[in-house]
């Protein structure tokens, strides 16, 4: 590898943009905050060779000393946290938000079909010969860390001091239940993990009925909205400037999307959440829904769950208990 791969966003931080091969994200950003003796990497990669190749030459290049360097997950998925169990020395700290810390204790073992979330991907009418095999290939069970390591839990208003920032934890539930961002009021900066995203939408997903992550994740938008920011540093792609303009696209975005949801209903209701999804339009280079790759398939229904969870909440759908489906109407 001859490219440089860290970019220096401000003063002593840093950005190393790690691929994620055959992934549609195609890259996590992480973040290096460097002072004299201390590091502090927020988001690392999965626990696969493409990523770490490229982290570990970023953080090179920045001249990280491990040894020195904490770690810190904006929340559960593989594609933030999956490296940080070989980087961390010992004596040294992984922190995650509060209530993802506590499900990665808990996630040992829960990548099966049979598992709730199996269950209630059955019910919203996802294929059953297909389950297996999802469950398979998701990123969660193949690039999580190579060990478990209990994550130190971070809680809102909780502050990291380091290399000149201050950065404060605020919660923002809706991505994950435990996502947590990082705001420097007197820098007008936020760390976003998958909160806001620039060139593409957070996916938002939901696996059961006791949860609204749609609505909880407006709620979080709507809660850092307000905030003074010059500098947005999201998880994926694209630095953000406009902060609150990205913020307003966002939430159209989910209301359009909700729109859709029902006008699909409206024209053929008692449809699962699986044929909800089918109709649902996807930013996808596939021919058609069949043509969809499994995994595509996969976090399109969790997505649309997500909507259908939502607008029931908000009283525009009907959800009828068929046995072993879960059909909606509008
Ligand atoms: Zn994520």
């Amino acid at each position: 590898m001859t490219n440089q791969v860290t970019e220096k966003v401000l003063d002593s931080l840093y950005r190393v943009v790690v691929p994620l091969p055959r992934n549609p994200l195609k890259e996590v950003n992480c973040y290096v905050l460097a002072e004299d003796d201390r590091f502090l990497v927020i988001d690392t990669g999965m626990n696969r060779p493409e990523c770490r190749e490229v982290l570990t030459a970023g953080l090179d290049e920045i001249g990280v000393d491990l040894g020195k360097t904490d770690f810190l997950a904006t929340h559960l998925h593989a594609d933030h946290h999956g490296l940080i169990p070989d980087l961390l020395r010992p004596g040294r700290t992984a922190s995650m938000g509060a209530i993802d810390a506590a499900a990665m204790g808990r996630a040992h073992g829960g990548w099966s079909e049979d598992s709730p979330m199996g269950v209630y991907l059955r019910r919203s009418g996802f294929p059953p010969e297909e389950l297996a095999e999802s469950f398979k290939r998701h990123p969660g069970a193949r690039f999580s860390g190579s060990r478990h390591i209990d994550y130190a839990p971070l809680d809102e208003g909780d502050v990291i001091d380091i290399a000149g920032y201050r950065l404060e934890v605020i919660d923002t539930p809706g991505h994950t239940f435990g996502h947590i961002s990082l705001y420097d009021r007197a820098k007008r900066l936020f760390i976003a993990g998958d909160h806001i995203l620039g060139d593409i939408t957070p996916n938002i997903q939901a696996w059961a009925d006791d949860h609204d992550p749609l609505g909880l994740y407006l709620d979080s938008i709507a809660k850092v909205e307000a905030l003074d920011v010059d500098l947005c540093l999201p998880g994926h792609r694209s630095l953000i400037h406009d902060f609150k303009g990205r913020c307003r696209e966002l939430r159209e975005h989910h209301e359009v999307r909700g729109q859709e949801v029902v006008d699909i209903l409206r024209a053929n209701g008692g449809r699962n959440a699986y044929e909800t999804a089918s109709e649902m339009t996807w930013d996808i280079r596939a021919k058609s829904w069949e043509d969809f790759p499994i995994m595509q398939r996969w976090f399109a229904t969790g997505e649309a769950i997500a909507h259908l969870r939502w607008l029931e909440d908000l009283g525009e759908l009907q959800r009828e208990d068929a046995g072993e489906r879960i059909l909606y109407s509008a």
